[in-house]
């Protein structure tokens, strides 16, 4: 690992400073009573570069779950298979849009309206679609999730059982939008097959270094930068990052273009993920939420982070 900036370090402390006081105003997610009892007090931020070094500062190696991140990382491995088999792109992208949705991520109305068509990938519905075509490619999607997020961790990762539970105890919201998906003749598998799929990537336990290590490789033209594991093509890596910073963080992707400039995706855990091309992964968690679902302290330390170092793509 090469040498730390003592530079960036203190510019971190800085951010996390300015950052941690703002999740005051934000509310911890409360849909299952083990997200409820997360400590709003907790944060993280690690910035890891392509060569490895990782600049950290709070609770890094706390694991949370990280919910509706899993939807990037269930993208690529739909991506992957795009790559390797001709046909799977095309027939993906007629069953899911990439727009933003403007709506909450898990909203029925849009669903409805749109004739079981989700908008996007990173919106609950766009995810059970994704999940049921991975149904059809991988023979274990559960274990391929794993061992795709071990392979970027660079760790032995586990599923958070509290989450898993509760999850699977309150699906009720999920399992509408799966039947409605269903009803349009969107899903080809069982209804519980997809949920169950759904609901594992949602409680898969990851740290904030762990994550901002594992989305570096689409900063590196889809190689897991230490190993130089190719893990999408240069093509693809770009279209997942661009689907990323157009409907990562829900209703609120407009304003993180405008405010931060970077892919991000967010989980309602509190983490989010970000990419700076070329140069880092990044990761922020502090568990309350603004309105949209995002991470309050998140959201500001990302922006804080991008303004100092300049680092929007646009
Ligand atoms: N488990 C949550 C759900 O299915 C994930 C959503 C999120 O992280 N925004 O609604």
């Amino acid at each position: 690992m090469a040498e730390q900036d003592p530079d960036l370090t203190k510019l971190l402390g800085e951010v996390a400073d300015i950052a941690r006081p703002t999740a005051a105003d934000g509310e911890v997610a409360d849909y299952i009573p083990v997200l409820a009892e997360a400590d709003p007090d907790a944060f993280g931020i690690a910035l890891v570069d392509l060569e490895g070094t990782e600049h950290l500062n709070g609770d890094v190696d706390q694991p949370f779950a990280i919910q509706s991140i899993s939807k990037v990382f269930s993208l690529v491995l739909a991506m992957q298979e795009a790559d390797a088999h001709d046909g799977v792109a095309e027939e993906l992208w007629s069953r899911v849009g990439r727009e933003p949705s403007g709506d909450p991520y898990n909203s029925l109305v849009q669903l409805e309206r749109e004739r079981g068509i989700p908008r996007n990938p990173m919106i609950n519905p766009g995810a059970l679609v994704i999940d049921d075509v991975l149904l059809d490619h991988c023979e274990d999607p559960k274990r391929s999730m794993m061992q795709l997020l071990e392979t970027l961790a660079r760790e032995p990762l586990t599923v958070d059982q509290g989450v898993l539970d509760s999850e699977q105890g309150s699906l009720h919201r999920n399992r509408a939008m799966a039947n409605l998906l269903a009803s349009f003749g969107n899903l080809r598998h069982e209804v519980d097959d997809v949920l169950d799929n759904y609901v594992h990537g949602c409680a898969i336990a990851m740290t904030t270094r762990q994550l901002a290590r594992s989305i570096r490789f689409l900063a590196n033209d889809g190689v897991e930068p230490d190993s130089g594991e190719r893990i999408l093509s240069p093509e693809l890596a770009k279209r997942v990052a661009a689907i990323m910073f157009t409907c990562g963080t829900y209703d609120a992707a407009g304003e993180f273009a405008f405010s931060v400039g970077l892919p991000c995706k967010s989980g309602v855990a509190g983490g989010i993920i970000g990419i700076v091309p070329r140069r880092m992964g990044v990761c922020v968690w502090s568990p309350p939420l603004d309105s949209s679902g995002n991470s309050l302290a998140g959201r500001t330390a990302l922006h804080e982070l991008s303004q100092r170092l300049d680092l929007s793509i646009v």
